[in-house]
């Protein structure tokens, strides 16, 4: 799974997957139309990272 989210909650986003999976997330910079078309999970803003559990 992955979560997308602003730099506000990127942290939170981070906690939720080791949390959930016990394993280090991978933290990805959207970019681009991503980056645009991207709303964060947690807030209404536009997001600016994907962090994943693979
Ligand atoms: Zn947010």
């Amino acid at each position: 799974m992955d979560i997308k989210c602003c730099k506000e909650h990127v942290e939170l986003a981070i906690d939720v997957i080791v949390d959930e999976y016990e394993v280090p997330p991978v933290v990805e910079l959207l970019t681009g139309k991503d980056e645009l078309s991207t709303i964060c999970e947690y807030c209404n803003i536009t997001a600016t990272y994907k962090v994943a559990n693979a």
